[in-house]
Order: C-alpha cells, then sequence, then structure tokens
C-alpha cells in the first residue's frame, strides 16, 4: 500500500470523504488521492517521494508557481513580526492603496478571508443598497458556498431553482434566480419580468468553473445595462480572473464597470484572502462606515497580506502577464494538433475538454454545449497523465492554470504525456 492510500485511510475516518474540500477526494476520477507533501516551481512532491508537474496550482492562487522565492521572503520576514495583529496595521493598507490606485473601479475595499465571504458579503451590500432581496446568477457559475449561491436553474429561465446542497432553508431558493449564459433574448424577457426585484446579478465574467465557458462581449453589455435600467447592482466575481488575466482582471481587459467586484485567490499570493470592493458609495455602507455589519478576527491577516502584497508587486509591471500569453501561445500550438481533446484558453488559464466523438461547434459557451461523453472521458486521461507524473486538477470541469515558473519545456511534455496517453487508450 502507498503511503498516500495509507493516509487517506485515516483521512476517512476523521474528516468527510477524507478531505477538507470535495474536489480534493478524487471521487469524479476515481481512485485514491494523492497526498502532496509540497510543492517548488511548477512541481509538487507526494508522500511517496514521487514529482509530478502541477497545472492545478492550487485552483488558481499560485500565479508565481510553488515556494516562489520572492514571495517566501516577504512571508519569512512577516512572521518575525508577529502572525496575528488584531489591530488596524500598515500592512493591509499597503495592499489596499496599490489595488484602489490601480483599479478605479474599485475605490474602497474591505479584506476577508476568502472568496466565499467576499462574495456573501458583497450580496449583503447589494441587498442593502438597493433594499431588494433577490440575486440573479448563471447556470454554471461558482461563486462559493454561502447559500444563496448554491443553486442552479431547472430547464429553462421559468423553471422552479433546484438547489445544488442539502441544508438551504426554503427562503433561498426564492432569492436566487439562475439563468442561462450566452442568451441575450432569456436575459432580457428575465429583467422584463423580475428586474425590480433583484438587488444584483453577479457573474463570473470569464465563467471558469464548469469548465472555461469564455462570453461574447454583447452578452456581458447587455447584462450591464439590463442592471442598470432595472436599478440592479452588477457584481462582477473576479475571484479566478482577478490580477490572473491582467493586472486588472477581465473588468481590465473588458471595460465592464461592475459596482462591486470580488477578488480571492491570487490577491492573497495562496494565503487565505478574499476581498470585496466597489463604488464608494456602496462600500461605506459596510460596518464601521455604515449599518451592514462583517467583521473577521484573522481578516488582514498580516503573514497573507505580506503574501498578496509580494505577489502583486511581481505582477505589477504587466511583463508577468506577457510571459504568460506567450506560453500559453506555446499550449495551443503543442495541443492544437491533438485529436479528442478541445483547448479553450484565455491568458494562463486553459480547459482540456476530452471528448471522444466529432468535436463540438467552438468555442463552448454554455455548460448545456459540452460533450455529453467529457466527464467520463476525462477520467482514464487524468489517470494516465498522473502515472506520467502530471497533475490536472481531478476533476473534468476545473480549469488548470500556467504560472511564471512553467516553462515551454512543461507545456511540451504535457502534449507528449496526452499523446502517449491517447496513444495507449487507442490500443
Ligand atoms: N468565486 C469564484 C469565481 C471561485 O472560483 C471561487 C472558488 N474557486 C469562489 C468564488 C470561492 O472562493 P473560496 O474557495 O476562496 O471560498
Amino acid at each position: 500500500m502507498s503511503l498516500s492510500e495509507e493516509l487517506f485511510r485515516r483521512a476517512l475516518r476523521v474528516s468527510p470523504g477524507g478531505v477538507h474540500s470535495p474536489v480534493r477526494a478524487f471521487r469524479s476520477v476515481g481512485g485514491t488521492p494523492v497526498f502532496m507533501s509540497g510543492g517548488g516551481g511548477a512541481m509538487l512532491r507526494d508522500v511517496d517521494g514521487r514529482e509530478y508537474l502541477d497545472f492545478c496550482m492550487a485552483f488558481g492562487p499560485l500565479i508565481c508557481g510553488h515556494a516562489d522565492p520572492r514571495v517566501r521572503e516577504a512571508v519569512v520576514s512577516a512572521l518575525g513580526r508577529g502572525w496575528s495583529l488584531g489591530t488596524a496595521d500598515p500592512y493591509s493598507l499597503e495592499l489596499a492603496e496599490l489595488v484602489t490606485a490601480r483599479l478605479p473601479w474599485v475605490q474602497s475595499l474591505r479584506f476577508v478571508n476568502s472568496g466565499t465571504e467576499a462574495v456573501m458579503s458583497a450580496l449583503r451590500v447589494a441587498r442593502a443598497a438597493t433594499g431588494r432581496a433577490r440575486v440573479l446568477k448563471f447556470e454554471g457559475c461558482y461563486h462559493g458556498h454561502a447559500d444563496a449561491f448554491l443553486i442552479r436553474a431547472g430547464s429553462g429561465l421559468a423553471g422552479q431553482p433546484e438547489a445544488d446542497s442539502a441544508g438551504l432553508p426554503p427562503a433561498v431558493l426564492n432569492d436566487t434566480l439562475v439563468a442561462p449564459l450566452d442568451d441575450i433574448a432569456g436575459l432580457e424577457r428575465l429583467f422584463q419580468e423580475e428586474g425590480q426585484t433583484l438587488a444584483a446579478a453577479i457573474i463570473e465574467p470569464l465563467p471558469a468553473n464548469h469548465g472555461l465557458l469564455p462570453q461574447r462581449a454583447e452578452f456581458l453589455q447587455a447584462l450591464a445595462r439590463l442592471c442598470r435600467a432595472h436599478g440592479a447592482l452588477l457584481i462582477l466575481d473576479e475571484v479566478i480572473s482577478g490580477f490572473r488575466l491582467g493586472f486588472g482582471g477581465f473588468a481590465q481587459a473588458s471595460g465592464l464597470v461592475p459596482d462591486l467586484v470580488t477578488y480571492g485567490k491570487i490577491i492573497g499570493g495562496g494565503f487565505p484572502v478574499g476581498a470585496y470592493g466597489g463604488r464608494r458609495d456602496l462600500m461605506e455602507l459596510v460596518a464601521p462606515a455604515g449599518p451592514v455589519y462583517q467583521a473577521g478576527t484573522l481578516s488582514a491577516n498580516p503573514v497573507a497580506m505580506a503574501a498578496g502584497l509580494a505577489t502583486l508587486k511581481l505582477l505589477e509591471s504587466g511583463e508577468a502577464y506577457r510571459q504568460l500569453e506567450a506560453l500559453g501561445a506555446r499550449l495551443d500550438a503543442a495541443l492544437g494538433e491533438l485529436e479528442g481533446v478541445t483547448v479553450q484558453r484565455e491568458g494562463s488559464i486553459f480547459w482540456l475538454c476530452f471528448d471522444p466523438a466529432a468535436g463540438p461547434a467552438l468555442p463552448l459557451r454554455t455548460p448545456r454545449s459540452i460533450p455529453a461523453g467529457a466527464a467520463a472521458a476525462f477520467k482514464p486521461v487524468f489517470h494516465g497523465l498522473l502515472g506520467q507524473g502530471i497533475y490536472l486538477p481531478p476533476s473534468a470541469f476545473e480549469v488548470s492554470f500556467l504560472s511564471l515558473a512553467h516553462e515551454e519545456s512543461h507545456v511540451e511534455r504535457l502534449a507528449e504525456a496526452l499523446r502517449h496517453t491517447f496513444g495507449r487508450h487507442a490500443a
């Protein structure tokens, strides 16, 4: 028995599913999760001493790679000053000033401990600002695990919402509406009927939690226009895309101006940080400036702030994004010729959709357009790559990430391993 298998048996006794976040358990790919002991650069190391070229990258925060020495130095130096102050402090100020100086749509922001908290709090602000209860989200978009967001649509706009989780109070089902992506006419109908009841619409402007589903600019602009016309706030959830597609994330790349925006992942450099921010008049509603309560014992933790600041400083000049885009272009070229896999990529985010049947119309923009066989087809590929020392996120619908620690040779290695895996399964 491998050490991973032994540890997993123990973990199952003390934690649900043996893990602390569901995808880590390998349920959707089968087999035993690999227990990783650490990482450096583009590599992960498991407890049995094997090394893996990592394209999961902790699901997005590690844009500089594992244990980047520059981020590490900032963290070690922060540790020397004490790791929790619970006071006003200069470190969160520096990070907040950097973000607000560079991102004009963030006039004011509040640090929290996760993307979930950021989104949950942004919705509370939107409800307070509008005096309305309901929120509109989109099929396939993930916004963390607060009750209001764990719901997707039934069929079509008129369908009863259905919950993705047990344990949600029924009122939540009434207050969350779900619309399909990439459907302007549907959106117009929905706003016509329900627009006046909406506190906010929230969207991942680059949906990256059900595969990678780039949206047409017209669709996002229609959403912004409808929100404005009906007095609903527009919340862009940039937990993945923020500081990833460019320093200003999707908002900067598209010119789309959110009322509120949420960040996570990269903003904490791999430590538990989320942030919500936006228009000053809205953020002034947050306690103690205003009546919307939101607090946190560990919020703006100084070690996490140091990691976030060091990471954002490495990204600030824009050179990092040019490097990542060049590597992404190499990935397109290397994987482009492979049959049976569709590559959707935006900057350093990529998604491999494995489809044993004929290629679908591209690009895929909605969860419904993903070929039905994609999840089943992913399993043998995932394990084929794992056996060759390559770690993809352990789900067909999670996106992969390039980091500044990845090199062209890594991309070539992925292409070669895929070729090898396909060859074996075809044989
Ligand atoms: N929003 C988006 C777009 C996300 O991708 C995630 C997490 N992957 C979240 C919110 C929730 O963030 P967290 O897991 O830090 O709570």
